[in-house]
C-alpha cells in the first residue's frame, strides 16, 4: 500500500506551525490510542501512522527533506519509516504532552493499563495428534476415544508447585505483581513502563519448597482417554481442535488445545472423490451384453444393482445418497459405479472358436450412437 501523505495523516497543511502539528498529533494520538480501543486492532495502525508522521514533521531537518523529496527523502535519510514500535511512540509523549497532570493518558502512564503486561494470561502448549479414520467412519461421523499424554495440573499442590502453603511466597522483587515498573520523570509527570519481573518470570510468587510430586512444576504428565466426536465428511489433512485439552503451563494458567489431524485410510474397494465415492466395477462381456443383476459394495454394506442388457464399458451408474455426508451439512454425496467390461487376457482353443464364430455377426460390429457418450461428456456430467 502506498504511504499516505504525512500532512494528510495529521490533517494539517504544509504551512502549519510546529505548535499546530503538535496539537493535531495529540488529538489523533488520543483518539487512536490502543488502550482506548482494545478491541479494534486497526486503530493501532492509525496510531502508528500518525506517530510516524509526527516523528518526521516535528523534526525540522526531516521535515525539510520530506517537503522536498517526499517519503523517499526521509526513508533514504536513515529513517526506517513504518517500523516504529510502541516504545518509540510512547517516548515521544514526554515531548508532546507537556504541562503535567490531567492528561488523557493517565490511565496508561499512571495505572499501568492493559498493554504489554507479560506473564499474566499464560497458556500451555498445544498437543497435536494424528487420527486415522476409515472411509466408513468418515462417511457417517464417528465417536472416538483417543489416548493422549498431556500435562495436567498437579493434584498434590493444586498446581502452584509448592510443598505447602508456607512454601509459596510472594516475590519480593516485584512485590507479587509479576511486573516491574520503571518510572521515568518527564515533563508531563511520571511515565511508567512495565516489564515482566525477572525473578518470578511474571508469576508473582516464588516456590521455596517444591512439591514432591511435580518437583515444583505444578503439573504432571498424565495419560488420559478423551472422547471426541468426529463429524461426518472430514478429509485427510483436516485439523480439528479441542480447546483446553492440551498441556497445562508451568504453575497454573490456561491449558493449550488438542489438535487432531485427520488421516484417511485407503478403502480396499472404494475411492473417495470429494463427497462422492467411486467404485470400479468389472463385468464380463457376456453379462454386459445380456444384462444381469449383481451386488456392489458401498459404505453402508452391499447393494444389489441391475445392469441393463447392452451396457457399454465406461458407463457410470449413480447410487444416490450412498456417498459421504457433507461436513457443512449440505446433504450427502453419491456412489458412482464405473462399469468396466473385462476383456479376457487368455483364451482356450474352444473359447477362441466360439468368439471367432461370433466375430462376423452383424450385432458385434461397433456402431456407437448418440446415446453412447464419449469420455468428456461423461466427465462433464458427473464431476
Ligand atoms: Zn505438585
Ligand atoms: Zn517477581
Amino acid at each position: 500500500m502506498a504511504k499516505r501523505d504525512y500532512y494528510e495523516i495529521l490533517g494539517v497543511d504544509k504551512n502549519a506551525t510546529p505548535e499546530e502539528i503538535k496539537k493535531a498529533y495529540r488529538k489523533i494520538a488520543i483518539k487512536y490510542h490502543p488502550d482506548k480501543n482494545p478491541n479494534d486492532p486497526s486503530t493501532e495502525d492509525k496510531f502508528k501512522e500518525a506517530a510516524e508522521a509526527y516523528e518526521v514533521l516535528s523534526n525540522t531537518e526531516k521535515k525539510q527533506k520530506y517537503d522536498r523529496f517526499g517519503h523517499q527523502g526521509v526513508n533514504g535519510g536513515g529513517y526506517s519509516g513504518g517500523n516504529m514500535n510502541m516504545e518509540d511512540i510512547f517516548s515521544q509523549f514526554g515531548d508532546i504532552f507537556g504541562g503535567g497532570g490531567g492528561s488523557p493518558f493517565d490511565s496508561f502512564f499512571g495505572g499501568g493499563g492493559g498493554r504489554g503486561q507479560g506473564g499474566r494470561s499464560r497458556k500451555g502448549s498445544n498437543l497435536r495428534i494424528k487420527l486415522k479414520l476409515t472411509l466408513d467412519e468418515i462417511a457417517n461421523g464417528v465417536e472416538k476415544k483417543i489416548k493422549v499424554k498431556r500435562y495436567v495440573s498437579c493434584g498434590t499442590c493444586g498446581g502452584n508447585g509448592a510443598k505447602n502453603s508456607s512454601s509459596l511466597q510472594s516475590c519480593t522483587t516485584c512485590g507479587g505483581s509479576g511486573q516491574m515498573r520503571k518510572v521515568v520523570n518527564t515533563m508531563l509527570g511520571q511515565m511508567v513502563s512495565t516489564t515482566t519481573c525477572p525473578t518470578c518470570e511474571g508469576e508473582g510468587k516464588i516456590v521455596i519448597d517444591k512439591c514432591d510430586v511435580c518437583h515444583g512444576e505444578g503439573r504432571v504428565m498424565q495419560e488420559e482417554v478423551i472422547p471426541i466426536k468426529i463429524p461426518a465428511g472430514v478429509a485427510d489433512g483436516m485439523q480439528l481442535s479441542m480447546s483446553g485439552k492440551g498441556n497445562v503451563p508451568l504453575r497454573g494458567g490456561v491449558p493449550g488445545d488438542l489438535l487432531i489431524v485427520i488421516e484417511e485410510e485407503e478403502h480396499e474397494l472404494l475411492k473417495r472423490d470429494g463427497n462422492n465415492v467411486v467404485y470400479d466395477l468389472y463385468v464380463n462381456f457376456v453379462d454386459a451384453a445380456l444384462g444381469t443383476s449383481l451386488e456392489v459394495p458401498t459404505i453402508d454394506g452391499k447393494v444389489k444393482i441391475k445392469l441393463e442388457p447392452g451396457t457399454q464399458s465406461g458407463k457410470i451408474l449413480r447410487l444416490r445418497g450412498k456417498g459421504i455426508k457433507d461436513i457443512n451439512g449440505y446433504g450427502k454425496g453419491d456412489q458412482l459405479i464405473h462399469v468396466n467390461i473385462w476383456t479376457p487376457k487368455q483364451l482356450s482353443r474352444e473359447e477362441k472358436e466360439t468368439l471367432e464364430g461370433l466375430k462376423e455377426s452383424p450385432n458385434f460390429i461397433p456402431s456407437p450412437g448418440k446415446n453412447e457418450k464419449g469420455f468428456f461428456e461423461k466427465m462433464k456430467e458427473f464431476f
